[in-house]
């Protein structure tokens, strides 16, 4: 066998909300694949793309697989990949734009990293993508809006070479899609006992729930996530499934990684639909609005911006409702643009709290002979105690300090509404600087049909 040729296919927005998961035909197409004896240069990549995008509603993910294969299965292999996204994806379903592109080059360009980077960051067009798969020779299909080719590409340009994770994801038999899953909950809780600090997000210990089981009509039963490959594969025998397992793949990706945040250097020079991280000192103090959202406003040299913790980030929305005028903190989230009603305002998924204001309250003395709070007798009219009945002609109103019940340090929204590309706390620390391209480990995959 002379597996000398390199291909890279990426592939995105597959799924609908009626079902499907692009995930899985990465998984089908896996299989497909091994049948021409193809040599996998990395694990499947599953990456997330800018989760602020407006048309989207759902996880934006994109996959690529990369191999080396026998060039007389060229066009065999081709075929093949587009037969099953065809097959696969949800053409009729309004929203859903599929993209797939090919790539034959061992190198990834830089500019399509670059391309990369900024599909996980900002807002691209579909025409950036076409002028870059045009220049490098690249081959690319779509339906509908093709939108999905911007998320094909991505994938294809983003190599992971620096912070990554990894997902064990296990699918469903078809005869159980849009049924309520079956795992033995308490499974998870032990798995997520036995692996942690080295797996995250498995469970939500505020709310006493799995959320590693996703609440859809899509294939997938559950997807475990952590730092290595042999990890989520432990976890995975852990986990006690009540129902098939059809198949389970593992893929490497940007999940977990802060990958979407990207830092500002004044709040003026914050874009929409962006996700950043930004300093700034509290200029209005958090108020509650309607469905129990508390709202506050930052603000630096060049403007003020709002700050807003939703109902479901749970603690994180305890603690900024302690926040006060002048503390300085450091936010982390997605940007909403300004409407007639709302200045441009961040959706919080983590704050920092870098330093404290001082909290005071000015307020009448203790009376010196019984310690009873001191009552005013009117302007200018001393302070009386109206227990003891003593009465102080020369004592005044003076400022002292409150305790305040919070603390400097890093926040991060609650596990079940983290962002799959939200860093969350048990990384910190786990992060890698580098990846060196290796050998996956003994069966990453498995199907049984
Ligand atoms: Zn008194």
């Amino acid at each position: 066998m002379n597996r000398q040729q390199v291909m890279h296919i990426g592939l995105d927005d597959t799924d609908s909300t009626k079902g499907g998961c692009t995930t899985y035909l990465a998984a089908l197409l896996v299989e497909e694949l091994e049948k021409f004896h193809v040599e996998f240069t990395d694990y499947p990549d599953l990456i997330r793309l800018n989760p602020n995008v407006p048309w989207k509603t759902r996880g934006n993910g994109a996959l690529c697989l990369r191999f080396r294969y026998d060039i007389q299965y060229k066009e065999e292999i081709k075929d093949l990949a587009l037969t099953l996204w065809e097959e696969n994806s949800a053409i009729k379903e309004k929203g859903t734009d599929p993209g797939i592109v090919f790539f034959e080059k061992e190198k990834i360009p830089e500019e399509m990293k670059i391309f990369a980077k900024k599909t996980e960051t900002s807002i691209v067009k579909l025409k950036e993508a076409m002028a870059l798969i045009k220049k490098f020779g690249a081959e690319a299909s779509g339906f509908n809006s093709c939108r999905g080719i911007i998320g094909a590409l991505a994938a294809i340009g983003e190599p992971l070479k620096f912070d990554h994770t990894y997902e064990l994801i296990a699918y469903r038999a078809s005869q159980n899609w849009g049924s309520r899953r079956k795992v033995d909950e308490a499974s998870i809780f032990e798995m997520d006992k036995l692996t942690q600090p080295h797996t995250f997000n498995n469970v939500d210990y505020e709310k006493h729930r799995v959320i590693i089981t996703p609440r859809g009509p899509d294939p997938i039963l559950f997807g475990v996530r952590g730092e290595s490959p042999e990890t989520v594969k432990k976890a995975f025998r852990i986990i006690k499934p009540l129902e098939s397992v059809q198949r389970w793949v593992i893929f490497r990706s940007n999940q977990g990684t802060d990958a979407h945040l990207r830092s500002v250097e004044a709040l003026g020079k914050i874009e929409n639909y962006s996700s950043v991280i930004a300093k700034g000192v509290v200029s209005q103090n958090p108020r509650i609005v309607p469905l129990r959202h508390v709202i506050f406003s930052i603000r630096d040299s060049t403007v003020e911006v709002d700050c807003a913790a939703y109902e479901p980030t749970g603690n994180l929305r305890k603690i900024v409702r302690k926040l006060i005028v002048g503390d300085s903190i450091e936010v982390y989230g997605a940007v909403h643009k300004p409407t007639q009603s709302k200045p441009l305002t961040i959706n919080l998924e983590k704050i920092n709290i870098l330093n404290l204001a001082s909290k005071t309250v000015i307020e009448n003395p203790l009376c010196p002979n019984c310690g009873k709070r001191l009552k005013s007798m009117g302007k200018n009219q001393g302070l009386r105690c109206e227990k003891c009945g003593a009465k102080y002609g020369d004592l005044t109103k003076k400022e002292s300090a409150l305790p305040r019940t919070l603390n400097v340090g890093l926040y991060v929204t609650s596990t079940r509404s983290q962002r799959h590309l939200t860093k969350p706390l048990r990384r910190y620390g786990l992060e890698k600087h580098h990846y060196e391209s290796k050998p996956q480990i003994e069966s990453w995959h498995s199907a049984f049909v």
